[in-house]
């Protein structure tokens, strides 16, 4: 089989690629182990990434499928007293910041969706696993493909995107750098969805809670419809195996105990899923570009749940990766050592954010708090919506960056005395 852009993984990050590259009249082929729906994590998303849905066409079709929304987070302080709002605010050119609104998504649905979606605007869905990378001087032209009754088959493309989330298959086939670990590697997340948990009231009945207790310690509130909530306990690995519990056990337990306004909001709950786990889940890949391929999302790095930024890098990057392809389709860097270089670039620096603005939430909270809440709160609100690529950063970005510069050098100099 022969396509422009092979694309292994049918999550939101591959299916979203299909659907930017359809809208540039690119042919796309999405190789997907798993059948739809199925189970998957990551159900918050940003203000931006709501903007990518709007941006395929796909804001009516979310309304029609009655995904909650949302318009906002509240996180809660560790006595379930103090709490501070973040409104999804969009951008507007003539008026600044203007109110808006994005989604909660239960993942079995959406991704589903997606995938609909996907192969009705022209991708071709290929049931198997990618098992290999068909290579050629240094370059990467095709992925070899398990089918799911036994037999092998070669796609060739003239451009492979891995969007395979956590399974990162271009690092797996030795394509991209090694993985290395992530600030937030030693975590474990606990979760399952629950019924009969309080919400806030009218159209505030659908956002986001975060409840904190300790650094790295700390819960999620999502719902999903009206009546299931996601919940979610984060907390360090060496905790979790020190309470000698099952992750059963361990959540319920939480959940009581974890954060006074967390208790108050499950006063009689019931577990209407199973409980899962996942753990040692941050992580990036330095080298995620190169001739005839490239990395989106989960697929390069993943650095921690709790700003709800998964979905979006990976849709925002599609997006992004759909025009870098579009113009090397053209004959735009052939022969350049990296086609991708710009898109690897661009990428990074969002991430970078993020990741900055993270480490200043945990290490740093009360200066990350004065800064969100009182300095630069239009800079802040911008941050967690996800506009993240502008060049030069924002006068609130750039306070994050001084203040964990100067926790690095105290740490340093401590080290060093
Ligand atoms: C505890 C936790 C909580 C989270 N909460 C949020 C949240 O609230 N909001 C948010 O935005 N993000 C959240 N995330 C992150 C979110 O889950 C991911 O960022 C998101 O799913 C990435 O989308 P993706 O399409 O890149 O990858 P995935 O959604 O993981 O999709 C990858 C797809 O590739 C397929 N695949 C893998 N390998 C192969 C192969 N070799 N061949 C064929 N197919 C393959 C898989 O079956 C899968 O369908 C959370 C993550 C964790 C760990």
């Amino acid at each position: 089989m022969k396509t422009d852009v092979a694309i292994v993984g049918g999550g939101p990050g591959g299916t979203a690629h299909a659907l930017f590259l359809a809208q540039r009249g690119i042919s796309s082929v999405i190789i997907e182990k798993d059948g739809f729906p199925r189970y998957h994590i990551g159900e918050s998303l940003t203000g931006e990434c709501g903007n990518c849905l709007r941006d395929l066409g796909l804001a009516e079709d979310m309304h029609r499928a009655q995904h909650p929304v949302k318009w906002g987070v509240t996180v809660y302080g560790p006595e379930g007293k103090n709490s501070f709002w973040i409104p999804v605010m969009g951008r507007c050119p003539e008026k600044g910041l203007v109110e808006a609104s994005t989604w909660q998504v239960r993942r079995s649905d959406f991704d589903a969706m997606l995938m609909n979606k996907a192969t009705e605007a022209g991708a071709t869905l290929v049931q198997g696993t990618a098992s290999a990378a068909l290579r050629d001087n240094g370059s990467v032209r095709g992925v070899q493909v398990e089918m799911a009754d036994g037999g092998t088959q070669d796609i060739e493309a003239q451009v492979v995107a891995d969007a395979s989330g956590m399974a990162t298959f271009l690092c797996n086939a030795g394509v991209t750098s090694e993985k290395g670990r992530g600030t937030y590697d030693k975590q474990v997340a606990i979760f399952a969805q629950l019924s009969g948990a309080i919400r806030d009231e009218g159209k505030m009945q659908d956002n986001t809670l975060i409840f904190y207790r300790l650094k790295n310690h700390w819960a999620w509130f999502i719902p999903l419809d009206g009546e299931i909530v996601s919940v979610g306990v984060v907390v360090p690995s060496s905790y979790f195996l020190s309470r000698k519990e099952s992750k059963h056990d361990f959540l319920v337990r939480e959940l009581g105990e974890l954060n006074p306004e967390l208790k108050r909001r499950l006063p009689e709950f019931k577990l209407t899923d199973e409980v899962r786990a996942i753990s040692n889940y941050s992580y990036e890949i330095k080298r995620y570009t190169g001739k005839g391929w490239l990395c989106i999302g989960d697929a390069h790095r993943f650095i921690d749940p709790v700003f709800s930024f998964g979905l979006y890098f990976s849709m925002k990057e599609a997006q992004q990766a759909a025009a870098h392809v579009d113009a090397y389709l053209g004959g735009a860097n052939r022969d350049a050592e990296n086609p991708f270089a710009e898109f690897q670039r661009n990428s990074e620096r969002g991430m970078n954010v993020i990741q900055d603005a993270l480490d200043a939430f945990w290490d740093h909270p009360l200066a990350f708090a004065f800064f969100a809440h009182t300095r630069y709160v239009n800079d802040f609100i911008d941050l967690f919506a996800g506009r993240v690529y502008a060049d030069s950063p924002s006068r609130g970005v750039q306070a994050i960056q001084a203040i964990n510069e100067q926790g690095r050098m105290k740490a340093q100099a401590a080290a060093m005395s």
